[in-house]
């Protein structure tokens, strides 16, 4: 064998024996003792150049020297940690807290690029209690029927005054609340099963009864209001008499939300009689949902106190306290008009409002302490109301799009046999089972005490962005019947809804651009906080240690990803362990590939952008997409397990998986692709793409099984639209189209008589109107069978029909013109909204000594 053979079979010897050490990251000690055998083998059987020998001897030595923490720390970290403190990026306190907020879990795992899959599948499936099973089927059964979007959108603009009182008497605005202060407590997962439901009926209802169980006043009060705070508001928000909004947005602080200038100054004043330390507050804020009827206000300002009333310092920044609505200055009660969709929702503003001190939520300690209340708070609730939200809708447009789909012929067929609309509804049907997925798993970890930050915020933008593509398909497929508005359009207002979850609580370019991976990259990351927390220990010595620490296996990790991206790559995973032994056990190793790929891609693209990556926006948007992607397909994953793995389901469970890791394959290359510096992108495209873009998205013969699944009656339609409003009664379009689409399969065998009769020539009509009489006259059909038909034409015909209108009634009364807006923005008709205000203070006092 000739000597380059043999260095050629070394090589490969000690790269394939390297490459398996950081595969299965193995520890650094033991890599040495590994790497000191083989070289040990080759200076013995296999050298034959002195010089090369002795390169490699060095190279080891500076390995084994590693292993002695002494000698490392003084001689790489030290100035390896000098060297980082001038590359830290600035960060503000706000962007401190809103990183530190929530805690890390599932994302976590993704971000290690080694996923320890038992964290996921050992989560108990959620389940809903006896008492919270029976408020979804009571209750919120009962609200359902009682809503009529037409009716509250078109006529009203809000809803009736029977539906706000039911709400109430429910307690639908205490599902957060403990049952000691009066409330339901129902667990996340109930709390989201509800909004689903109600948003497959009403935007208009999900998006009221949403917010209070939110980010609002009662979350505020519980997780940080004093004894006397919750005692004095929680029973009051939890029987409804107390309408609470929370206010942070104003003219000029949107996106940027921390830059309100909102003011409060502490100062003395007249309170009741007495004068006291208060605060007066200056405020102008905008698009608050349940404004314009709140009585309790949740308010964000930046708190000073010039003159050292509470303390040294002069200024508190961001503070949340609640005020009464009738607080003397406060102004609320004129309404914005959200696309059409009239949930109550407004602006507010207050000049030289005196509060008292106590007013703060959780007194006065927590002056200052506000970002961080509300940060916390989110990387919980985003997770819940607009995702769910968008699931109930997406199961809406699911259940109503497979069924009118089947039922509605052209060119002699049901348009669902188009090819064209049949992709239209695998996207539906795929998209609700992703939403599905992410809000059941996610709101199950919450329940089980977790606060997922980066997951919250995954669900926020996708969820809210599927839903807009489940709407926009959905108007589609229905054509004409979408696009009339009227009693009988089920589609429209939904589809209007969609850009307000796209906007609220944090518009999604945003969350997109900023949020997803600019909070996960720190905050999920299994070193770059632990690096970060240590470079800014005020103890030097102690800082050192974990910062040694956290960077020596930062560097383990980096490496170890090198060597996973590679050959899982190379491999397709094939290879590599999954949890389970099932039909979807390569789908687990599809997202351990690219788990690795994006933890690789994270590493490089901090280490060469450092601080820039937080400007480079679309590069960190597509990493965030990656990340999202292996987020939703696990939660997917674990959904069907959840559900029982039922084998009929598969289809869905294939199409999301291959449609999320196609997104994911598609926005890494684009990452690389865009990366400014290129030799590092080369470098990195051998480790991620060796085989190039191999992953495909769903094929046209699977998204066709998947059309078939929401177009068929059956029990996977049912689970998928399991929390939509769906029941058999008039005036719900939903258990009308469900009640058809059985008759359709019923009647099959008859309409494929009269098809084919036609076809034959012996029926001359074209149209089954026509042709049922003909047939029966004719002997095709009985007069039994005939009658089933007609009865069965009538349905069709009537889940089809639109809504047209005499000219007039379609004429509104000239409204109120809006208040004029000042340069600045902001609302300038505090009189008139005073003087409403006036009258639902009395409305508000009378109804108080009712009940009393
Ligand atoms: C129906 C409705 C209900 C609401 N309810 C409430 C409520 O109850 N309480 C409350 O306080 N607020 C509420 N909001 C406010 C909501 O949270 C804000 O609208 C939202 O934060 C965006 O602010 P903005 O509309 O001023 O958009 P802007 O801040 O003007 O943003 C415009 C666009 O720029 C993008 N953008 C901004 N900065 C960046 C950046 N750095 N990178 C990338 N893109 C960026 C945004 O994503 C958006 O697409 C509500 C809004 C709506 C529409």
């Amino acid at each position: 064998m000739s000597s380059l053979i043999v260095g050629v079979l070394w090589f490969l010897l000690f790269a394939a024996g390297g490459g398996y050490l950081a595969y299965k990251r193995i520890s650094l000690r033991s890599s040495t003792l590994a790497a000191g055998a083989a070289l040990l083998a080759y200076s013995l059987f296999g050298a034959a150049n002195v010089i090369w020998l002795l390169l490699l001897w060095v190279l080891f030595a500076g390995m084994v020297v590693i292993n002695f923490e002494d000698i490392r720390r003084e001689k790489i970290t030290r100035p390896a940690l000098a060297l980082y403190r001038t590359l830290l990026p600035s960060m503000s306190d706000t962007e401190r807290e809103a990183l530190e907020a929530g805690s890390v879990w599932w994302d976590g795992e993704l971000f290690s690029g080694m996923p320890d899959w038992d964290r996921l599948t050992s989560c108990p499936a959620p389940t809903l209690s006896d008492e919270e099973r029976a408020f979804i089927d009571g209750p919120c059964e009962e609200l359902c029927r009682m809503l009529d979007e037409w009716d509250i959108a078109h006529r009203r603009a809000d809803m009736p005054a029977a539906v706000w009182e039911f709400i109430r008497q429910h307690r639908f605005f205490a599902m957060i609340i403990p049952k000691q202060y009066g409330g339901l407590e129902f667990s996340a997962y109930a709390n989201a099963m509800v909004i689903a439901k109600l948003a497959s009926r009403s935007t208009t209802a999900s998006s009221t009864v949403g917010v209070p169980n939110s980010l609002g006043p009662a979350e505020l009060l519980l997780h940080y209001g004093t004894e006397e705070q919750k005692r004095r508001y929680l029973p009051g928000l939890a029987s409804g008499e107390e309408i609470p909004c929370f206010a942070l947005t104003s003219p000029q602080a949107g996106s940027d939300a921390a830059a309100l200038i909102d003011s409060g100054v502490v100062c003395k004043g007249d309170w009741q009689g007495e004068e006291i330390v208060g605060i007066r507050l200056n405020w102008e804020k905008r698009y608050i949902t349940l404004a314009p009827v709140a009585t309790v206000l949740g308010l964000a300002f930046k708190l000073y106190d010039p003159d050292h009333l509470i303390g040294e310092r002069e200024e508190y920044g961001i503070t949340a306290a609640l005020i009464p609505t009738d607080t003397a200055g406060v102004v609320t009660g004129r309404r914005h008009y959200p696309l059409t969709i009239p949930f109550q929702n407004g602006p507010t503003s207050g000049k030289d409002v005196f509060v008292p001190l106590d007013y703060i939520i959780g007194g006065r300690e927590m002056a200052g302490k506000g970002w961080k209340m509300l940060v916390e708070l989110l990387s919980v609730g985003r997770a819940i109301t607009l995702p769910s939200s968008a699931a109930g809708g997406g199961q809406a447009a699911a259940y109503a799009s497979g069924a009118y789909t089947r039922l509605r012929r052209q060119f002699n067929l049901p348009v669902a046999k188009f090819d064209g609309v049949g992709e239209a509804l695998s996207r539906i049907a795929g998209h609700t089972y992703i939403m599905n997925a992410a809000v059941s798993i996610t709101s199950g970890a919450i329940a089980q005490g977790e606060k997922p930050a980066v997951p919250s915020a995954i669900l926020k933008y996708h969820c809210t962005e599927l839903g807009r593509k489940v709407a926009n398909d959905a108007m589609d497929v229905h054509g004409g019947k979408g696009i009339m508005l009227g009693p009988h359009n089920y589609l429209g207002r939904g589809y209007m809804a969609t850009p307000i979850a796209i906007t609220v609580e944090g518009a999604n370019i945003l969350t997109r651009s900023l949020i997803i991976f600019g909070q996960g990259a720190i905050r999920c990351h299994p070193f770059v906080l632990r690096e970060l927390h240590a470079a800014q220990d005020s103890d030097e010595e102690r800082g050192l240690r974990e910062f040694d620490r956290a960077l020596f296996a930062h560097i383990g990790y980096a490496i170890s990803n090198l060597a996973r991206s590679f050959v899982l790559a190379l491999t397709h995973a094939k290879f590599s362990r999954v949890p389970l032994a099932t039909p979807t056990c390569r789908y687990y190793q599809n997202i351990n590939r690219y788990s690795a790929s994006f933890a690789l891609a994270s590493d490089f693209a901090m280490l060469t952008l450092g601080g820039k990556l937080k400007v480079k926006e679309l590069l960190s948007a597509r990493l965030g997409d990656v990340l999202s992607s292996m987020y939703l397909a696990s939660t997917v994953l674990k959904h069907f397990e959840n559900q029982g793995r039922p084998a009929a389901d598969l289809p869905l469970v294939e199409w999301s998986v291959r449609t999320l890791m196609y997104q994911a394959q598609e926005q890494l290359h684009s990452f690389l692709r865009n990366f400014p510096n290129r030799p590092v992108a080369f470098f990195l495209r051998c480790f991620i793409f060796p085989r190039g873009r191999t992953y495909s998205a769903p094929s046209d013969e699977l998204s066709r099984k998947v059309a078939d699944l929401i177009t068929q009656t059956g029990d996977s339609r049912e689970r998928l639209c399991e929390q939509a409003y769906t029941t058999l009664e008039p005036g719900n379009p939903l258990g009308m189209l469900e009640e058809a689409l059985r008759l359709s399969e019923e009647l099959a065998p008859l309409e494929s008589r009269l098809h084919k009769s036609h076809k034959d020539g012996v029926l001359k009509n074209d149209y089954l109107g026509y042709q049922i009489d003909e047939a029966e006259q004719a002997g095709i059909i009985s007069a039994d069978e005939a009658g089933a038909l007609r009865d069965y034409h009538a349905r069709v015909q009537a889940l089809m029909a639109v809504d047209d209108f005499e000219p007039e009634a379609l004429v509104r009364p000239a409204a109120e013109e809006p208040a004029k807006t000042s340069a600045r923005g902001g609302n300038q008709a505090p009189k008139k909204a005073a003087a409403r205000k006036k009258t639902a203070t009395r409305r508000k006092s009378a109804s108080r000594k009712k009940s009393s």
